[in-house]
């Protein structure tokens, strides 16, 4: 290994540190011969990988761009600006701040720039499709607040509005949060809007899911509605992994000092150029063409596992993921999981709601099409990889049918190419 400190100087990675260098290449031949049907997961394009691993990781930017604790900062500051000005334009926002580092600190930083230790926060149950940040009593949401949770109708699995009023009033919550992670309906905002009116809260939007499909027009706006907006970045925005707050102009003031100098130091400038680019990708028609694809497989898919016998919560999805209801074919989510990791299927076990399953063997499993739309696949990859899902399930005792399947996911994911020229054969 070469001891020079001179960049041009350096070894490639793949001399100065084999090890890491070989992990990689077996994570890219992993995302390049799978289906990934995470929901929360998602490709970038060559352009965001390369902002992101830029030499903008060196630079230190405290502050916000014109008001730095650092000098050099002119080039950065441009960049910044280019991200702010794109995500304003893409989702309408009067205000964004984009340097949270995800999801979760964008909550977090969002949170604070409003209530108080102690106040309390209503969001989605958890298990029924609310994530970990709204609420949960090992996550900082769950120790510093006091926590209520509306819920979906038993008949529908959907968000009952007159529940979601009734809870309110009931327990003043400060904040209200319109969100999840496993939840195929819109949100209706303007409702939830009448809710914090009628109770005087904040009403903020968690859009970390739906942010590349409200992007391109095609899940409702929360924006209109909220006093704040937080979302992922890299989920079916496709940027790098990363977070945003958005809001209305009388937030931003709270919303900036909360994320620096309250709860974080230098922004990392490499992402939120790699966020810039995929703002600008996402600003362009064929992004709007990819968000209707990915719901429009998402559909197929659900159609195609209800005529295989699986049970869709809510009965469909208006959106890029779905949740499975396993019990009809007699599978756990825990078994799913893992027959379908075995042929190269990669989705995640998750609790349906009402579960009379525990969380660590569910009843159900969560998957979605965001990332395998990316690929380019479309109606009759999702009619096939319908029947793959049916027949691994059915066939999950028998190791020779599931190499069979496993061959054919291959061979599938061999006819879209991703990432292979990446690969050292
Ligand atoms: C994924 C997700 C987050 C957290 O995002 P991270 O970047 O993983 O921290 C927050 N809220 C919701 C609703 C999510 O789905």
């Amino acid at each position: 290994m070469s001891a020079s400190a001179v960049p041009s100087k350096n070894a490639p990675l793949s001399e100065a540190d084999p090890e890491i260098y070989g992990l990689i290449q077996k994570e890219t031949t992993r995302q390049e011969y799978g289906l990934e049907m995470i929901p929360s997961e998602n490709f970038v394009s060559e352009a965001v990988l390369e902002a992101n691993g830029s030499v903008l990781t060196n630079k230190y930017a405290e502050g916000l761009p014109g008001k730095r604790y650092y000098g050099g900062c002119d080039v950065v500051d441009q960049i910044e600006e280019i991200a702010r000005e794109r995500a304003k334009q893409l989702f309408g926002c009067e205000f964004v701040n984009v340097q949270p580092h995800s999801g979760a600190q964008a909550n977090q930083e969002a949170y604070e720039s409003v209530i108080q230790m102690g106040d309390t926060i209503m969001g989605l149950r958890l298990d029924q499709g609310g994530h970990l940040t709204h609420g949960h009593p090992v996550n900082f949401s769950g120790r510093n607040y006091k926590v209520v949770a509306y819920g979906v109708r038993e008949s529908d699995q959907q968000i009952d509005p007159d529940e979601v009023m009734a809870m309110a009033k009931e327990h003043r919550p400060k904040l209200i949060i319109a969100g999840a992670s496993a939840y195929s309906r819109h949100f209706d905002f303007a409702m939830f809007r009448r809710v914090a009116d009628e109770v005087g809260a904040i009403l903020l939007a968690d859009i970390a899911h739906y942010a590349g499909l409200v992007a391109a027009g095609e899940y409702p706006s929360p924006v209109p509605h909220c006093h704040l907006v937080t979302t992922t970045t890299h989920k079916t925005l496709r940027g790098p992994r990363s977070g945003l707050i958005m809001g209305k102009q009388d937030y931003a003031k709270g919303v900036n000092r909360s994320v620096f100098p309250g709860l974080q130091g230098g922004p990392h400038m490499q992402t939120i150029a790699a966020k810039a680019v995929a703002f600008g990708e996402a600003l362009r028609p064929e992004f709007k063409t990819y968000a209707r694809q990915v719901i429009e497989n998402a559909r197929t898919l659900a159609q195609e596992l209800t005529r295989h016998g699986f049970k869709i919560v809510t009965g469909g999805t208006d959106s890029h993921m779905m949740l499975v209801d396993l019990r009809p074919v007699g599978v756990t989510g825990k078994e799913a999981q893992h027959t379908l990791d075995e042929v190269g299927l990669t989705l995640n076990k998750n609790t349906i709601p009402f579960d009379p399953q525990p969380p660590t063997v569910c009843s159900g499993v969560r998957l979605g099409t965001p990332a395998i739309t990316t690929r380019g696949m479309g109606k009759s990859e999702m009619v096939t990889i319908a029947g793959f899902i049916r027949d691994a399930i059915q066939n999950r005792a028998d190791p020779a049918k599931l190499r069979s399947i496993a061959d054919d996911i291959r061979s599938l994911s061999s006819k879209f190419p991703l990432y292979r020229h990446r690969l050292v054969s």
